[in-house]
């Protein structure tokens, strides 16, 4: 486990690992947060516990058609208070932004900034880690398409 060798070289970051209390995932927490255990995990505990928290926020908020499903039942559950002219019921499809290369999970981003900054002990900036995922992710492709061509080499070398 990465998270097990990162701590064996780093021991003063033991104090920071703590687990989710609700999916029970170790992560590495922020120094001013260390020794509490009541925490919820950067992977989507904690995310999906602050919509909870808040379900009535803007419908900015609900990007996905998904969200939109729950928008829409939370708008019907709404009592009307004027009567407006019923909308079209067939609405126009909000055109999807262009995508801008790649997009990380801003919460990931966040986490594997605060981690890195954990671990080497400095701070790092928010585009240093996007750039730092973008060369990672590079090398793992490259990894993977190797390890394709060796597969395909393996095959026509000792068909099965
Ligand atoms: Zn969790």
């Amino acid at each position: 486990m990465l998270l097990r060798s990162v701590l064996h070289a780093k021991p003063h970051l033991r104090a920071c690992l703590t687990r989710c209390r609700h999916c029970r995932i170790f992560f590495l927490t922020h120094t001013r947060n260390a020794g509490r255990h009541d925490l919820r995990c950067p992977f989507g505990c904690r995310e999906s516990h602050r919509k909870q928290a808040s379900a009535q926020r803007s419908a900015a908020y609900y990007g996905d058609a998904a969200g939109k499903q729950i928008k829409s039942k939370l708008n019907q559950r709404r009592p009307r208070k004027y009567c407006a002219p019923e909308p079209p019921s067939e609405e126009p499809r909000p055109r999807r932004p262009k995508r801008r290369r790649l997009q990380w999970n801003p919460l990931m981003v966040q986490y594997v900034r605060m981690v890195v900054s954990l671990i080497e002990g400095r701070w790092v900036s928010r585009r240093g880690v996007l750039r730092m995922l973008a060369r990672k992710l590079r090398q793992h492709s490259i990894c993977r398409s190797r390890q394709i061509d060796q597969t395909v080499a393996w095959l026509n070398e000792a068909p099965p």
